[in-house]
């Protein structure tokens, strides 16, 4: 055999040996591989032998290819053999008893829950539920609600206009005259809901949300609002919380009056958050202006009635003694995950 011929066959050999290795799928097959190329008597080593058959001056350059291609078949063994025992410990490693990786779960937002959970004690003293569009018309949101037409609240100032007549609601209170334009009383609804104002910082927000609360009945007067509204602060609150009205104007409501809860941190006595006052605002009332029923033809004389309005980012500010609005919208999970 000439020295070109062996080379040949050690290039021959190292390509088969690497290709069978690679190929091995067990442990077994690739020992039976390594057996048959690297093995005392295996392929390499007959041809190691064949070498001593060439001239004395042919074999440096046969004897480095095959070193060479032994090496490199020796380095593809050692990498499928590797492989192959990852492989395996990966296996005898995987406990399938064990409990999986649980996905973080999500929950409510506050905002959310504080709306759900001033629905559900309106709920329990007889309210049921209404919605109403985000996107309102001028006459639900003012001219039904005795808004007059020079009234400042339909300014550019605090309103955003979709177009002349179309406008984001800057309150739910629209949902009133929907409600009653629909049925006869009694009428019990809260609405909870989106509202809208061009306004912006420590305490407004452009997007905020809103509790509007309408009862129409026979026979309603200013003692069932002080009733009602006093026994919504002590289940939203605390038992002993203590509400005052004080006198105030809506165009929709008359008499008007805004409410106040006791300060849910000093109880009266004064401190920062009250100014020192005891008192803390808390939403807006009254008994439903006669003006308003001849929108939706109700008779005033047989019917009477309270409505009021409270924000609910107010109410989860009061509750939770939180002083930047701002972050009810951050998303900040660390914030978020408190509640
Ligand atoms: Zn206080």
């Amino acid at each position: 055999m000439s020295s070109q011929q062996l080379i040949e066959r050690i290039n021959e050999a190292e390509a088969k040996a690497v290709a069978a290795f690679k190929s091995a799928a067990t442990a077994e097959q690739l020992e039976a591989a390594r057996i048959e190329y690297l093995g005392t008597k295996g392929l390499f080593t007959d041809l190691m032998k064949a070498l001593g058959s060439l001239p004395k001056d042919e074999r440096p350059q046969a004897g480095g290819a095959a070193n060479k291609a032994r090496q490199s078949a020796t380095e593809a063994h050692q990498a499928a053999k590797e492989a192959l025992e990852s492989a395996s410990s990966r296996d005898s490693f995987l406990d399938i008893t064990l409990p999986g990786r649980r996905k973080p779960a999500g929950h409510c937002h506050v905002i959310s829950r504080t709306a759900a959970e001033i629905c559900e004690i309106f709920a329990k003293l007889g309210f049921s539920i209404a919605e109403g569009p985000e996107v309102e018309t001028d006459y639900y949101n003012f001219e039904a609600l005795n808004f007059p037409h020079d009234h400042p609240a339909r300014d550019m100032q605090d309103t955003l206009f979709v177009s002349q007549e179309l406008l984001l609601r800057t309150h739910t209170s629209p949902c009133q005259v929907r409600t009653m334009e629909k049925s006869q009383p009694p009428v019990w609804v809260v609405v909870p809901g989106k509202t809208y104002r061009r306004d912006s910082d420590i305490s407004h927000s452009p997007m905020f949300h809103q509790v509007e609360g309408l009862a129409v009945d026979k026979g309603i007067t200013f003692a069932d609002l002080k009733g009602v509204l006093t026994a919504f602060a002590t289940a939203m609150f605390s038992p002993d919380t203590k509400i005052r009205l004080r006198p105030s104007f809506f165009p929709f409501t008359e008499p008007s009056a805004e409410v106040d809860i006791a300060c849910v941190l000093c109880h009266g006595q004064g401190c920062r958050l009250c100014k020192g006052t005891g008192w803390l605002e808390i939403l807006g009332s009254g008994m439903v202006d006669p003006a308003v029923y001849g929108f939706v033809d109700y008779d005033p004389e047989k019917f009477s009635g309270f409505a009021f309005g409270m924000g609910i980012e107010r109410v989860a500010m009061l509750k939770y003694g939180l002083d930047d609005i701002r972050m009810f919208y951050e998303s900040d999970l660390r914030f978020l995950k408190q509640f």
